[in-house]
This record gives structure tokens, C-alpha cells and sequence, in this order.
């Protein structure tokens, strides 16, 4: 079978095979790579979306049935929290995470758990409402690397130092869209490791990279988490979102996936898709509570493209127009500022969820005082937004 699934990885073809055979096929192979005579750490990035689940799940089952002795090599499953994540999404993924951990510790399992998030610096809110960068769009788009990219690499790089190498473990798969199958072939070089692009010390290993979305499903539908319960709740949420995922990032050439047009999870805020379909979803759903952060979403964007609500200067005092003449409005004024964080605060009052920190908000303060700090009129606005909050 092992011979088959290099054959099939050589050929890309796993045609005439039953999924079963196609999923111990796989299994063998991780089985195989965890068994290498080395100390790597694996570190599998987990969006809680079908695939990483799928990834997971595969990774897990094969622990579980090696004995004590083997499960020698610490396998992190790592998410990602923008901190602007759609919350019905960044509660399935910490609740799953949980129950992925508890039961490592149960069964066993050399697994640790974690969630990254941006720094305090790279926030979706510290940026947009402190320095006043533009909601992003596909031409500037100033979030992914961010929020995503940066925290995820500072944890696979911590790994590398202690270590010397990662093996970085995905849920890719080539059939999953144009973009992805693009991304996928740059790692195409028929050895079951890759190196990645931008990290040294990290090899990728995509173990259901030929699989179809359909045999991804269908093998969630059918098999219990072995953590305990079931992929239903998983399943409901791609049904109430009618969409796909935004997956881990991990290097800028893969960021299309994120934010592209198609309908994905990801954050609330994402002006970069046309419609936030996966909200949307929600809201069709029964989530109603969520209707008012779709509406501020479409006020971001709406702002974006409003003239008086940008500065004529950059942030560094330049003002740019483009060799064909047209004029590139600066940052968000320190007014629309205001303005957005205003209205963040009205929309937190009924939301079962924060949708920005204390912290955040102690960080934009200090970044308006540093810009004007001979302002005395922006002080007591900004005094009197903080006051409504605490
Ligand atoms: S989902 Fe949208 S806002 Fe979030 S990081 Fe991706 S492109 Fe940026």
C-alpha cells in the first residue's frame, strides 16, 4: 500500500481505490513519517475547518494505536485567533481544541494545543482605529501577514529553534480550488517532505493532499472523533455557513486563499471579500445576532471609498498620486477614528461576544496621543469614547 501511495503521489492518482484503502494508505504514511529515526516536532495547523480536521483526526487515530513506547515525537496542533474571527468558528475551534487536549492527556497522546494570536501591534482594531489603515482590500490588503502569517510562523519558529527542524503537517489538497492546486504544485517535488518556501528549518508534509472534498466528508460523516463525539457539529457549521474555510496561512504566497472572493471563514471584519457569505449564512440561519456585524462590516467598506473620511497625507507626510494621475487618499482621519470606535462600542453593548479588548482600546489611546498629542479636543473625544466602554 505504502508502494501505491508513492506511486499515487508520483502520478497524483488515487483513481480505482475505495476510500478506506485510500485513507490506511495515508495512515501508513504518517505512521511511517512519525516513526523516523529524528526528534522533529510535528506541528499541524488546525483552522478547525473539514480538512485540518480530517488532518487531525488521521494523526490522532495513528497515535493512538502505536504503542507507549513510540509516541515519542510531541505533535502541537496549532489555530490561529485574529482576534476579529467569526464567532461561531473561533468557538468551534476552541471547543474542539479542548477536547482534543483533554483526551491527549487521557489517552496519553504526546499533544499539545495551542492558539496563536497577533500582537497587541499587528491587531485588526490597533491598526484600522489606531493607525487609521484603510479596511483592507485586494490591493492593500495589511492583515494577513499580520494577523495570521506572523503568529503562526513565531510559533513553528520556536519549534525550529529548540529543535533544529519542524515538520509542518497541512490539510492541502490539490482538488480544492484553482488558487490551492497552484499552491499545492510549488510544493510538488514527488519526496513526501517539501521544504517551505519561507521557513527554513520546516519541511511540509501534506498527507490528503489527492483526496477530494467529497472523500473528506464523506469520511468525517461516517467516523466519531476519535477525541470524543462526532464531526456533526463541524458539518452543521459548513451547512449554516454554506461556505468553505479560510485556512492556516503560513507564507504570503498562499495568502490568495484568504479573503479571496470565494465564501470562506474567516474574519467578521473582512472587507477584502465582495459579501461575507459565511455570515450571511449564519444570520439565514437563525443567528440574528450577528446581523449588526454584517452591517458593520458593509459600513467599513463603505468608508473605505468615502473621500472625507481620509486624510490627503500618508502617515509619513507624503501625499501620493500615481503616474497616471490618480490621487491616493492617506490614512482614516483622526474623526472617522473616532467614528469607528464609537460605533464598535455601541455594537459590543449586545453582543454574547468581545469584539475588541480592553487592551486594544488602551493601545489605541496611546497611538492618537503619540499622533496629536497637542490636541486637546482629540484627548477629551477620545476620554469620552474610553468612558462609555469601562
Ligand atoms: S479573512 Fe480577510 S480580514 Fe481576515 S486576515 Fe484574511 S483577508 Fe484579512
Amino acid at each position: 500500500m505504502v508502494a501505491a501511495f508513492a506511486e499515487s503521489l508520483r502520478t497524483h492518482d488515487f483513481s480505482g481505490l475505495q476510500l478506506e484503502e485510500m485513507i490506511e494508505i495515508i495512515k501508513s504514511e504518517i505512521r511511517d513519517e512519525y516513526l523516523q529515526d529524528h526528534s522533529y516536532p510535528w506541528v499541524i495547523g488546525y483552522s478547525g475547518g473539514k480538512d485540518s480536521t480530517l488532518v487531525v483526526h488521521l494523526v490522532y487515530e495513528v497515535l493512538m494505536d502505536l504503542p507507549r513506547s513510540q509516541r515519542r515525537r510531541e505533535v502541537h496542533i496549532v489555530s490561529n485567533d485574529t482576534l476579529v474571527e467569526s464567532p461561531l468558528v473561533i468557538g468551534h475551534i476552541k471547543e474542539s481544541l479542548e477536547r482534543i487536549s483533554d483526551a491527549a492527556v487521557v489517552l496519553r497522546l504526546p499533544v499539545v494545543t495551542s492558539i496563536t494570536t497577533p500582537n497587541l501591534d499587528h491587531t485588526f482594531w490597533v491598526n484600522l482605529i489606531g493607525r487609521g489603515y484603510p479596511s483592507p482590500n485586494r490591493t492593500f490588503r495589511w492583515c494577513t501577514d499580520r494577523m495570521k502569517i506572523q503568529p503562526t510562523s513565531a510559533y513553528i519558529k520556536s519549534k525550529i529553534e529548540e529543535s533544529k527542524n519542524v515538520i509542518l503537517l497541512l490539510g492541502v489538497r490539490r482538488l480544492e480550488s484553482a488558487t490551492r492546486a497552484a499552491s499545492v504544485k510549488r510544493y510538488d517535488n514527488g519526496e513526501r517532505l517539501n521544504r517551505h518556501n519561507d521557513l527554513v528549518g520546516c519541511e511540509v508534509f501534506r498527507p490528503i493532499v489527492e483526496l477530494t472534498t467529497d472523500d473528506v466528508w464523506e469520511y468525517l460523516a461516517e467516523h466519531d472523533a476519535p477525541w470524543g463525539g462526532d464531526h456533526q457539529k463541524l458539518i452543521k457549521l459548513y451547512r449554516d455557513a454554506s461556505g468553505g474555510e479560510c485556512p492556516i496561512v503560513t507564507q504570503k504566497s498562499d495568502a490568495p486563499s484568504c479573503g479571496s472572493s470565494s465564501s470562506r471563514f474567516g474574519c467578521w471584519t473582512c472587507t477584502v471579500v465582495d459579501k461575507d457569505r459565511s455570515l450571511e449564512g449564519f444570520v439565514d440561519a437563525g443567528f440574528a445576532e450577528f446581523g449588526p456585524l454584517l452591517d458593520f462590516r458593509d459600513y467599513l467598506v463603505a468608508i473605505r471609498s468615502d473621500p472625507n473620511k481620509r486624510s490627503a497625507r500618508r502617515r509619513n507626510g507624503t501625499i501620493t498620486i500615481t503616474d497616471t494621475g490618480t490621487f491616493i487618499p492617506g490614512p482614516f482621519t483622526l474623526e472617522t477614528r473616532h467614528e469607528i470606535l464609537d460605533r464598535l462600542i455601541d455594537l459590543q453593548r449586545n453582543q454574547p461576544v468581545d469584539l475588541i479588548s480592553a487592551e486594544e482600546i488602551d493601545r489605541i489611546r496611546q497611538i492618537w496621543s503619540d499622533e496629536i498629542t497637542a490636541s486637546p479636543k482629540s484627548e477629551r473625544a477620545v476620554t469620552n469614547i474610553v468612558k462609555k466602554v469601562r
